[in-house]
């Protein structure tokens, strides 16, 4: 089964709080105003990445949605759902 994988390109979070508001498990406001992915590991190009299992798709594409600018996407293997 593909994994499942959140990516937050967090340098162009305008910190509008809208993902951590509908998916606060996964998402929460860092010091600096920006959300951060809870768990998520910075990767070298300065997103952010987490796995997550099926259960926890909804959530996270809800998340992707409420975003204005777009800054959440959510893979399936190498699919990206959003
Ligand atoms: S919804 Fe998008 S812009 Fe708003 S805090 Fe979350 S990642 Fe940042």
């Amino acid at each position: 089964m593909a994994s499942n994988t959140i990516r937050h390109n967090r340098e162009n979070c305008i910190g509008c709080s809208a993902c951590a508001g509908v998916a606060p498990d996964f998402w929460e406001m860092g010091a600096d105003g920006k959300s951060d992915l809870v768990g998520g590991t910075e990767r070298e190009d300065g997103s952010v990445e987490k796995e997550i299992e099926d259960k926890d798709l909804a959530a996270n594409m809800e998340a992707a949605r409420s975003c204005p600018v777009n800054v959440i996407h959510v893979f399936k293997g190498s699919d990206k759902l959003i």
